[in-house]
């Protein structure tokens, strides 16, 4: 880790998460005593008496937010230390992070590999942008599989990224091994760990390059900011901060930087509880009649449970999917008679989210069969288990499916 993480004249790296979580990238502020870091809404920093000595596209001084804003630079530092990083990047968005990464490291002629179950930005920035406008080769791989990943690798191939647990199907890919397999050819790993968030796993401690998450997600955890951030090495960050931030305007606002901040100090308490909520109700759901399929990595049932167990270290996060024994109008009417369980996008909130995914969605050619049919994808909130399983048995039996 990194070892300039020195607040109070405290060094980070021998505590714990739950410690880190709250101290690092905090401070007394010089200026009034506050015991917490204020918000600074400013644009611009004052410049030195000779501003010719600045780079204006440099992100080491305060210049101008886009640059860096203080606010962002906190979080930085608390983000890197809950990944075991060396440095990290925050950005606007997850999608922000996620093609600053790509801009950044590909070029026309390479070639990538990435998995068949990605948050969607994923397969329309690689399959769509970097493949057809800018002549990037790319591969969709089942990447559960090592043997696929092994065999599509060529000469030019720069990057795998990999996303497990994988938005929307919830599957996993065995980050070590990837590692092992890239790093003997020179090939680069980014790893989309938003569904897992750092205090349930951590990429870059299993060898991956880059930790990548949406802070929107798990991080900020209440549904209400968002951003993004890329974990890993200087020496890939300096000129991926350069990109993608200073030259192609992915800059937090220090607003949302300040409440992901915020949001954070509670990660590992909300994270338990995500775990242990989605956890009984995968249960639940695993024990009806109408229900065709769980997949839930914490549970055996889970192809890839075994490599789940191995990689995530407190629990298996908040988000599942299921499928329903019925036709596409049923599922729509069993998700409007839900009466706590919110038909919305996004996940990891403090309230539990729902969304139907059909079986006409364009990517169920790259699903695995039980999904064919049209499934729910449920971010499992922070509410009380037995009120979320209540609320489904009632929507259920009102729509006449128990
Ligand atoms: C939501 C999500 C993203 C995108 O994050 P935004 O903050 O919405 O841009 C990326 N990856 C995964 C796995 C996600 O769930």
């Amino acid at each position: 880790m990194n070892d300039k993480i020195i607040n109070n004249g405290l060094k980070f790296n021998h505590m714990d998460f739950q410690t880190r979580v709250i101290h690092v990238g905090n401070n007394i502020d010089k200026g009034t005593n506050a015991i917490k870091r204020p918000i600074t809404m400013a644009n611009s920093y004052k410049l030195p008496y000779d501003p010719s000595v600045l780079n204006w596209s440099g992100a080491d001084e305060n210049i101008y937010t886009r640059n860096g804003g203080s606010n962002q630079k906190y979080l930085e530092e608390r983000i890197a230390s809950l990944e075991n990083a060396e440095d990290c990047i925050v950005l606007s968005s997850g999608v922000a992070a996620l093609s600053g990464l790509f801009f950044s490291l590909l070029e026309s002629g390479d070639h990538v590999i990435f998995s068949n179950v990605t948050y969607i930005a994923v397969y329309r920035l690689l399959n769509e942008l970097f493949n057809k406008k800018f002549k990037v080769e790319t591969s969709i791989v089942d990447t559960t599989n090592i043997e696929n990943v092994k065999s599509e690798i060529k000469d030019n191939t720069k990057l795998i990224h990999i996303e497990t647990p994988g938005n929307p199907t919830l599957s996993i890919v065995d980050i070590s091994k990837i590692s092992e397999i890239a790093h003997e050819k020179n090939i680069l790993v980014s790893v989309d760990n938003t569904l897992a968030s750092p205090y349930n796993q951590r990429p870059i401690e299993l060898g991956a390059d880059f930790s990548i998450e949406s802070l929107t997600k798990y991080i900020n955890g209440h549904g209400d900011s968002m951003g993004g951030s890329i974990s890993g090495k200087s020496k890939h960050l300096d000129t991926i901060r350069k990109d993608s931030q200073i030259n192609l305007g992915g800059t937090i606002s220090p607003f949302n930087a300040w409440l992901i901040m915020r949001g954070s100090v509670t990660l590992p308490l909300r994270m338990e509880q995500h775990n242990k909520n989605a956890l009984k109700v995968a249960k639940f759901l695993e024990s009806l009649e109408i229900v065709t399929f769980v997949s839930y990595p914490g549970i055996e049932s889970h192809k890839n449970h075994e490599i789940a167990n191995k990689q995530m270290k407190n629990g298996f996060g908040g988000v599942l999917s299921f499928g329903l024994n019925t036709n596409h109008d049923k599922h729509n009417e069993f998700v409007s008679n839900l009466k706590i369980i919110t038909s919305a996008v996004s996940l990891g909130h403090d309230e539990s989210l729902i969304v139907f995914i059909g079986e006409d969605d364009e990517r169920q050619y790259l699903y695995p069969k039980e999904f064919k049919n049209g499934f729910l994808r449920f971010s499992v909130g922070l509410e009380d288990s037995n009120d979320l399983i209540n609320d489904i048995k009632q929507a259920l039996n009102k729509t006449g499916l128990l």
